[in-house]
């Protein structure tokens, strides 16, 4: 019998939630990371913008609060935030950004020597930390250099397929060692998912490539309830084509967005707070622009960096200027930049509570794989890096506190074993290659241009059902795929993994949107444009049956702040 790898606390994700749990985990028991690819190169690395927290030290931001800033996030997430988590959030934001500072992260400045703080969308103070415009980068090593030093066992280029679950508790894990191409079995206590968002399921994203959503469909297929998927986040501002970020702190610096007229339109969707509104108000204006023909080329808008001048660009944004050399041979210095939205974040996610709890004993959810929900239905530029800083401490101590009420033998017993080699043996036939004719990289080309199209920006009931009908179809040739034999750093055969994953989660997003008859945040549907707090001041919980996805609706966790009309 094969004998699986035992730790008390193991945490699948080495990005900023997944490290932050397991630096938090190891204070009281052993935890291991298990992560598909080294640390540094999660998808947190990519990270723009900032962090927010409300420190008070920009000169407009003397008067800032949690409770400003709790309240910013609510009215941002369209009222559909839980905010008991929006003031856990809150209130420890200022701690935990603190506490980086004290590990190393080279945050940028103000002339007297404090962080410094710049204006982000639907922010009512300038709260936004930053390190220039790559804080993920700096966040994300100096997280990972906390983790070597408190000798955290990270095993890198493991893909996990499968949790392995008895009587509704977690017992283990299976995953691929991509670079042996063998199985490799995980007993644990307490599992930790960190796993990031589901990006990649649309065609136009910021996401890196491994951002398919694998470890949120992971927890589905286990039994676990998905929450207010159809909340998908599109950033205004990715460079067109590409699709690459170009971060919102531009706006923050005083960028303008600027249509075919040269006007800076943000005017007529946003007077007050202009381009610094909340992204689905932003994208949505740019998209609106494009459709109705003031677009450049009918394609895009231009972003203007040109009045913020040199010096400034090369303090603030040095990234910004130096994506827009290498990808596009334009110097924002001189010249306007071609922006269009593109899907940015997965507001919902695995279903969990304030501790990061599921619905299976011993397993947890952290970061952007989980709605805990601190987003609702649109996220602030900025919350998500404190989101899994925040609730990554917090899920790593109650998943060592779990695991400390448990004994290694109890983990361990011969039934656990026959489980988990049962499992292995399962997923060992899933890795054998199929001799299908239908092409992987065609049905996922279809698949994320079909959700741009049709569960995008706007969405209506029509073309909601088609999404669905077509998802279907895509599933039905999906078991017809070909994948190559071999195991070993095998590409396709990981594709194939993925692409089952994303299939199910588009499924429930198209789901979910065409059940909810409303428009809140950033799903707005141009058949039902109003918000209806009445019936839809809910959170969607859409569960995995035999019979399909079926969805249910579950109330919204309300303290301070009551539901009012969301203008900027
Ligand atoms: C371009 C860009 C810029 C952004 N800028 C900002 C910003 O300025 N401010 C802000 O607040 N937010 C920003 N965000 C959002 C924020 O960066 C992310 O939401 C956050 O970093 C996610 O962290 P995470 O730890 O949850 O996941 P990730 O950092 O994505 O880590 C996921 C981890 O899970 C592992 N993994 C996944 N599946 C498996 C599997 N099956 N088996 C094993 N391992 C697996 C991966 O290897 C990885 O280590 C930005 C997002 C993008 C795309």
């Amino acid at each position: 019998m094969m004998q699986p790898i035992f730790h008390p606390v193991l945490v699948i994700g080495g990005g900023l939630a997944g490290l932050r749990a397991a630096i938090e985990a190891k204070k009281y028991c052993d935890a291991a990371v298990l992560s598909m690819v080294y640390p540094v190169r999660s998808h947190s690395c990519a990270a723009q913008g900032g962090i927010n927290a409300p420190l008070g030290n920009a000169p407009e931001g003397i008067d800032d609060s949690w409770e400003k800033h709790a309240y910013d996030t609510v009215k941002g997430s369209d009222f559909l935030a839980d905010q008991d988590a929006v003031e856990i959030l809150t209130k420890e934001a200022a701690e935990r950004v603190y506490e980086m500072e004290h590990w190393g992260t080279p945050f940028s400045r103000t002339p007297e020597g404090r962080i410094a703080q710049r204006p982000f969308g639907g922010a009512g103070f300038p709260r936004t930390c930053y390190a220039e415009d790559t804080t993920g980068h700096a966040l994300l090593h100096t997280i990972n250099e906390q983790a070597i030093k408190n000798n955290i066992k990270v095993y890198s280029e493991r893909f996990v397929l499968s949790l392995v679950v008895r009587d509704k508790k977690i017992i283990g894990v299976i995953a691929l060692n991509r670079l042996t191409g063998k199985l490799e079995a995980y007993a644990a206590h307490s599992v930790v998912l960190a796993t990031g968002g589901a990006g990649r399921i649309y065609a136009e994203t910021t996401n890196s490539l491994i951002m398919s959503g694998y470890g949120i469909s992971l927890a589905f297929r286990a039994g676990v309830a998905l929450k207010d998927m159809e909340f998908m986040q599109f950033h205004p501002t990715s460079l067109y084509r590409t699709n690459i970020l170009l971060t919102e702190g531009s706006r923050g610096e005083g960028a303008y967005l600027l249509n075919s007229k040269g006007e800076r339109f943000m005017q007529r969707y946003a007077p007050v707070a202009m381009e610094l509104a909340p992204r689905d108000i932003v994208a949505r204006a740019i998209a609106t622009e494009i459709l109705e023909g003031r677009g450049v080329n009918n394609a895009y808008v231009h972003l203007d960096l040109r009045h913020l001048g040199e010096k400034k660009i090369n303090e603030r944004l040095p990234g910004v200027r130096e994506l827009c050399l290498s990808f596009i041979g334009l110097d924002p210095v001189k010249e306007l930049i071609p922006v269009q939205p593109a899907q940015h974040y997965t507001m919902g996610g695995i279903d969990c509570n304030i501790n990061g709890e599921t619905e299976i004993t011993g397993l947890y959810a952290v970061g952007e794989c989980a709605c805990v929900s601190v987003h609702g239905a649109n996220r602030l530029g900025g919350n998500s890096l404190l989101e899994t800083l925040v609730f990554g401490k917090r899920v790593g101590e109650f998943a060592a506190a779990f695991a400390l009420q448990e004994s290694k033998k109890s983990a361990m017993d011969e039934g656990i074993l026959d489980l988990i080699e049962q499992e292995y043996k399962k997923v060992n036939e899933k890795i054998k290659g199929k001799e299908g004719k239908e092409k992987i990289a065609s049905i996922r080309s279809d698949l994320g241009k079909l959700m741009v199209k049709k569960v995008g920006i706007f969405r209506q009931e029509d073309q909601l059902r088609e999404a669905l009908d077509e998802i279907s179809a895509l599933s039905e040739m999906f078991e017809h795929v070909y994948v190559s034999r071999g195991t070993i750093y095998n590409l396709e055969l990981l594709h194939a993994f993925d692409l089952e994953a994303m299939l199910a989660l588009a499924e429930v997003i198209a789901k979910g949107a065409l059940f909810r008859k409303e428009s809140r945040g950033s799903h707005y549907r141009t058949d039902y444009p109003e918000r209806d707090d009445e019936h839809f001041l809910k959170h969607t919980i859409a569960r995995c049956t035999p019979d399909g996805v079926k969805i249910e609706y579950r109330d919204v966790v309300m303290t301070k702040f009551k539901p009012e009309k969301r203008v900027y």
